[in-house]
Parts: structure tokens; C-alpha cells; sequence
């Protein structure tokens, strides 16, 4: 791993390297890149940074001022694995070429000033992240029906889904309905490829904790990596993303994130394990609730307090809400329990050490840009432990099946991509603490989720030609 920039013109070197790729996320979390032949890379750029026009970018700013710097950061070097010639790959931050400032667009800077921020608090002085990203792995999919009724039709090996349920008992070798976790081949289609993304995954500096099929009927997945610091864990989600795509489009498959590709199965969340550590010291553990701290018991506070206006950075496409539903275990509340599976946060209890003791936010879905997901939820843990918002009681039952009664004080997951900009307009005041997010973004995001929304409901939905064609 490289720490400094003559570490990465060490490399170049002794390797032979062709080419830079030098990758950034846009606002939305999509990786963008940018290649110059190495005879065109020096220490001065990693100085002086790579001149290149932003204003083709979903979300910066217009061509009035385009001009943008990327600045590697050599600690992300790695040796791309996708690109024939020898190529290093480098992520970038985005400053102004006039003032040198961070970009205040650019995700990973914004990234980076919640950690600052943290740090003036004196709550903390770094928050660790471990998300675990679900999947699907399909063959193809189709356009049906023309522009005008859009929708899509999904392959996969596993694609029996839909008529799994009607020719049961005899399914061969098809996986039974919701029951993709976790039985061995031939059931499992997809293992040698989860296994190669694992090795890629490892060869690019990430290492693999687990990998698994999923519930999810149409061959769903999940691979665990280790945790790391809020800026490392959102490099690593948009590489994880970058190697589970490409590797599965070297298989000929299609890997998606979309939180809720098939109504009916389950959604792919993007459950983000989470702690707030000082002095080499972690501050969620303590001897209240589930062996928690009552900082940790705040930050859940807070995060229930701000949970709508978080959805729409940690929830942000109108699919999100398609999965934040009953019955798939996806959490429908806003509500904190050591066991339960349909509450917004859980407590892990599997381990005993104070080491491991952290919290997991269940309802964030990788259709989020990580930085943004993460920046959300310290924001808010930060804002619950400054004013001990305490979260009250847990919720220990079965949310799915509990009477409304027992429900009535306990708020819900936003119910649309709406009610979560809609959320975020009221409640923004978290995120600018310390500079950390500034009006100009919230309002571009809020702008920009309105345009979607919009979209959307532009679209007539196949399933109203179902219910009401013949009315
Ligand atoms: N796929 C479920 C979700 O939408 C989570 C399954 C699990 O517990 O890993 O969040
Ligand atoms: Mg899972
Ligand atoms: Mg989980």
C-alpha cells in the first residue's frame, strides 16, 4: 500500500505503469475517471493537482465555472485490475483551481470535514464504517412495452423467480422462494463469481470478511469487507462497486444495487455497521442497553430524530421506498432493538468485547454515495450526543406483526423519495454544523431528488393498466 506520492512514482516505475486512471465521485456516488499516460503524471501533480472541466458533471456547478482540479490521494493507489495495460488507479479530491479549496460539491470533501468536525467536538476523533452492500446478479434485462409504458423484464440463471412459486414442488435446482440464504450448488449459481469478485476485491487492498447468497429468490448476494475509517469505507463501497460490476460483466451478468429490482423479493440494503472511537478508545461501549454507552444511546437519538431528513442521502432513488416495507427484512421504523431485524437500528450482540461494540442503521440502501450516507448519520449521531437526545425505550418485538396501538408513538421510515426531500427541507440545520455540508449542495440534492421525483410520476406504472385499465 502506498502512503506518499513518491511511493506511487515508486510504482510506476518498478511496474512499468502505461497509464493513470484518476476516478472521483460525483455527487450521486457514481465513480467518474479521467486517464493520462504516465509520462504525463510527476510529483508536481499529486502538488499541483489535474486540470479538467466539471461542468459536464450530474450536480456541479455550470460552464460559467467549470474549471476544477482533481487531486490524487496516493493512499488509494491500486493497480487496476480492469484495464489490460498496466494502470494505476487513483482517487481523487476536487478543489477550486483559484482558491484551492475543497470543492464544496464534492463528496469526499464533504466526507472529510464531518471527520474534522467530529474532532472539534471533542466527541470523538474517528467514526469507523462497515456497510454491508447487497446485490443482485442478473443475465439481462429487457426493455418491454415501448417508451411510453416502460418497464423492465429481468434474466437471471436463478430468474425462475416468478414461476417458482407456481411450479413448486418440482424446482430442480431452482432456489424456492425466498430462500436464497444460503443453501450449497448447485442451488447457489453464483458462487464462483462471488468467489472472483472476492479475490479481485483482495487484490485491490480490500479485505474480504465473508461472502454469501442472499434471501433473494433471483440470485442476490452479499460480500463483507472490513471496516474502516468514513472516508477509506467510502472509497472502498465505490470500489466495491467497480469490482462486483466489472467482474460480473466479464462473466457476461449484470450486477445491480437497485435497492428493489422485483417486486415480491427481497431488496438489496446496505446495512451500515457504525462507531465513534477516541484516544484508541471506542465510545459506543458502556453498560447501558445491549452493552452500549449512553453517547451511543444519544447518537441513536439523534439518528431517529434526523432519520427522514438522513433517508434522503442514505435512501436516495425513488426505488429506495420500494424496499422499506414489511415482510422483507428491511426496517419499516425508526426504532432501536439488540435483536430485531425490522427496526431501523440493531444492536449487533455477537460479540462480547467492547472492541466490537457499534451500532447497525439497517435502513441505509447502496443506491446512496457512501460519503454522503455516512456524513448523514455521524451528523446526526453528532447532533443526538450534543443535545442527549435519548431514544427512549427499544423495541424489542417483531415490528411487522405488532397491533397499531403499540405503534403509535414510534415514527415510520419515509414512505417516498419525497417525504424524505420533503423531511430534509425542514430539517437541514445537522448537516451545515461546522461547514460540513453548505446550503448551496443540500439545495442542489434537494433540486435534483425533486427532478427525479418528478420524473417519475410522468411515468404511467404498468401495475395501474392492472388495476384500472377496465374501469
Ligand atoms: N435484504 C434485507 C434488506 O433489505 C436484509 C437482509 C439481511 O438481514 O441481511 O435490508
Ligand atoms: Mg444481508
Ligand atoms: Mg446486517
Amino acid at each position: 500500500q502506498c502512503q506518499t506520492p513518491d511511493d506511487v512514482l515508486r510504482v510506476i516505475s518498478e511496474k512499468g505503469i502505461v497509464f493513470i486512471d484518476l476516478k472521483f465521485s460525483d455527487p450521486f456516488g457514481q465513480w467518474q475517471h479521467l486517464t493520462i499516460p504516465a509520462h504525463e503524471f510527476s510529483a508536481e501533480s499529486f502538488e499541483n493537482g489535474i486540470p479538467f472541466d466539471g461542468s459536464s458533471i450530474r450536480g456541479w456547478k455550470g460552464i460559467q465555472e467549470s474549471d476544477m482540479l482533481l487531486i490524487p490521494d496516493p493512499k488509494s493507489a491500486f493497480i487496476d485490475p480492469f484495464i489490460e495495460d498496466p494502470t494505476i488507479s487513483l482517487v481523487c479530491d476536487v478543489e477550486d483551481p483559484i482558491t484551492r479549496e475543497p470543492y464544496n460539491r464534492d463528496p469526499r470533501q464533504i466526507a472529510k470535514k464531518a471527520i474534522e468536525f467530529l474532532k472539534s467536538t471533542g466527541i470523538g476523533d474517528i467514526a469507523y464504517f462497515g456497510p454491508e452492500a447487497e446485490f443482485f446478479i442478473f443475465d439481462d434485462i429487457k426493455f418491454v412495452n415501448g417508451p411510453n409504458i416502460a418497464y423492465y423484464e429481468i434474466d437471471s440463471i436463478e430468474g425462475w423467480w416468478n414461476t417458482a412459486r407456481e411450479e413448486m414442488p418440482n424446482l430442480g435446482y431452482k432456489t424456492p422462494y425466498k430462500r436464497g440464504y444460503f443453501p450449497v450448488p448447485p442451488l447457489d449459481k453464483m458462487a464462483e463469481i462471488r468467489r472472483d469478485m472476492v479475490k479481485t476485491l483482495e487484490e485491490v487492498g480490500i479485505t474480504v470478511e465473508r461472502e454469501h447468497h442472499e434471501v433473494g429468490t433471483a440470485g442476490q448476494g452479499e460480500i463483507n469487507f472490513r471496516f474502516s475509517d468514513l472516508v477509506t469505507t467510502g472509497d472502498n463501497v465505490l470500489k466495491y462497486k467497480y469490482v462486483l460490476r466489472n467482474v460480473g460483466y466479464r462473466h457476461g451478468k449484470f450486477v445491480t444495487f437497485l435497492p428493489k429490482p422485483i417486486a415480491g423479493d427481497n431488496g438489496s440494503g446496505m446495512h451500515t455497521h457504525f462507531s465513534i472511537w477516541k484516544g484508541g478508545e471506542n465510545m459506543f461501549a458502556g453498560d447501558q442497553y445491549a452493552g452500549l454507552s449512553e453517547v451511543a444511546l444519544y447518537a441513536i437519538g439523534g439518528i431517529i430524530k434526523h432519520g427522514k431528513a438522513i433517508a434522503a442521502f442514505t435512501n436516495p432513488t425513488t426505488n429506495s421506498y420500494h424496499r422499506l416495507v414489511p415482510g422483507f427484512e428491511a426496517p419499516v421504523r425508526l426504532a432501536y432493538s439488540a435483536r430485531n431485524r425490522s427496526a431501523a437500528i440493531r444492536i449487533p450482540m455477537g460479540s462480547a468485547s467492547p472492541k466490537a461494540k457499534r451500532i447497525e442503521v439497517r435502513f441505509p440502501d447502496a443506491s446512496s454515495n457512501p460519503y454522503l450516507a455516512f456524513t448523514a448519520l455521524l451528523m446526526a449521531a453528532i447532533d443526538g450526543i450534543e443535545n442527549k437526545i435519548h431514544p427512549g425505550e427499544p423495541l424489542d418485538k417483531d415490528i411487522y406483526s405488532l397491533p397499531p396501538e403499540e405503534l403509535a408513538n414510534v415514527p415510520s421510515t419515509p414512505a417516498s423519495l419525497q417525504e424524505a426531500i420533503d423531511a430534509l427541507k425542514e430539517d437541514m440545520e445537522f448537516l451545515t454544523k461546522g461547514g460540513v455540508m453548505d446550503e448551496d449542495f443540500i439545495n442542489m440534492w434537494i433540486e435534483t431528488k425533486q427532478e427525479e421525483v418528478d420524473a417519475i410520476r410522468l411515468v404511467p406504472h404498468p401495475k395501474e393498466f392492472e388495476l384500472y385499465y377496465d374501469i
